[in-house]
């Protein structure tokens, strides 16, 4: 079963005679024991067995299986929202006095953790932007650098992110690099192949697919020698919260993937809920499908906008002239997601004008579902941020942001030439 088109489908929830073929939703919070011991193996982490909700279910086991099989790599963790996997893959490894490096060019609330809450929790983050050289980014990682952090496809900006050049630069400095796979989904692009260590998804998005269900997910590539590098005590040495369990020697190279769930999720608790896990393991089963409807229309809106004479400026890193397109074919030869982004003549005013002109594109806070969507991120995501704050992330005032779903592309194009009328 290699191909991603089957995994969508065949991994994950496996039936054993007679049970239900599709993954039943196991709405529960909590398991019943026969005896006292077997329950007691959990406490030790000696047991994998489920003993409690907020730290794991077979309703989450099954999607995470699935999951696990599509991106790569030796385990996943969902939790309840994007943001949640992001901070719990982060807080993982990183702590009060240590500090992560990230792209400037993040989706704006992963921009705000990084840029105000987790300086608050006393872990620092150092931005650098694409155009800086690797000899600047080497300036900003020292002795308490924990991560480079970055987006495999940024939202909104769809930079495309140097894997390989960026994993270069972590596993130089024995650090793990860190990467937001949300955009191309594990369909579209596998980080894990270029050097990525650990994936976060918003699988709120294309994942779930239908603006249904809000969740995350942390996958550990299980490919990072935690031991070699010498920096994460936490992962090699007992953890005292476990009666001394050391994870790198119980876990493996799956020591990061069960720190997250045995440490971070037992005492933050992102859980998501058994039927939001259900509604993601429905919409995965389509993923490929839709990714390539998305992939497809998403190239002919861009290509139609960059031919008109009201749009300044298109951005979509698989149109021929785009700064990324050579990237793009590097990384995701076989299309990038159905994210367009583009700037109208007339400044901010005829943005919000198109806007509230388009029937079936529908202005909403979302991105990356079924259907056609449009957001204008300098007053919207982006509110918070400052001009040169908006610069570095890749925003302009006029910047719209069309998420283009999966009607037929002959209406989308007709309600985007009616609009621009
Ligand atoms: C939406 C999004 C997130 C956050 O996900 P939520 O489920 O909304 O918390 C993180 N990263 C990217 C790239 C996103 O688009």
């Amino acid at each position: 079963m290699s191909r991603i088109e089957t995994k969508c489908i065949q991994e994950g929830w496996k039936p054993k005679s007679a049970e239900p073929r599709r993954m039943p939703i196991y709405q529960s919070t909590t398991f019943a024991y026969e005896d006292c011991f077997s329950m007691a193996q959990y406490f030790e982490l000696k047991s994998s067995d489920h003993i409690y909700t907020r730290i794991s279910n077979p309703s989450f086991e099954a999607v995470e299986a699935k999951i696990t099989a599509m991106q790569g790599g030796v385990g996943t963790m969902i939790t309840g929202s994007g943001m949640s996997a992001t901070f719990a893959a982060v807080v993982n490894i990183a702590h009060a006095g240590q500090n992560i490096v990230c792209s400037s060019e993040v989706y704006g609330g992963t921009f705000n953790l990084f840029n105000k809450t987790l300086p608050e929790l006393g872990i620092e983050t150092r931005f650098f932007t694409p155009a800086d050289s690797d000899e600047y980014i080497e300036t900003l990682i020292d002795q308490n650098t924990r991560l480079i952090f970055g987006e495999t496809l940024s939202n909104p900006s769809l930079s495309v992110f140097d894997t390989e050049r960026y994993a270069a630069l972590a596993h130089k400095h024995n650090i793990p690099l860190m990467m937001d796979n949300t955009f191309p989904t594990p369909v579209k692009c596998n980080p894990f192949d270029f050097g990525c260590d650990i994936i976060v998804h918003a699988t709120t998005k294309y994942m779930d697919g239908h603006a249904a269900a809000m969740g995350g997910a942390v996958i550990d590539s299980g490919n990072f020698n935690w031991k070699a590098s010498g920096k994460f005590p936490e992962l090699c040495t007992p953890d005292e919260s476990y009666h001394g369990v050391v994870y790198c020697e119980d876990f493996g190279n799956a020591a990061y993937i069960a720190k997250c769930r045995a440490h971070i999720m037992r005492d933050i608790g992102m859980t998501p809920s058994p039927f939001n896990a259900f509604l993601l393991d429905l919409g995965l089963d389509t993923l490929a499908l839709r990714m390539d409807r998305h992939c497809e229309n998403g190239q002919a809106v861009a290509e139609y906008l960059s031919k008109h004479p009201k749009i300044k400026t298109v951005n979509y890193p698989s149109l021929k002239d785009n700064k990324y397109y050579d990237l793009c074919m590097k990384y995701m030869p076989k299309g990038t997601c159905g994210v367009v982004s583009f700037e109208i003549e007339g400044g901010r005013e005829a943005a919000v004008e198109f806007m509230e002109k388009l029937k079936i594109g529908k202005i909403m806070t979302h991105v990356a579902d079924s259907c056609t969507c449009v957001l204008h991120p300098a007053s919207t995501t982006h509110r918070q941020l400052s001009d040169q704050q908006l610069i570095d992330c890749g925003i302009s005032p006029s910047m719209v942001r069309m998420s283009v779903g999966i009607e037929h592309i002959d209406d989308i194009l007709e309600d985007l030439e009616n609009a621009l009328k």
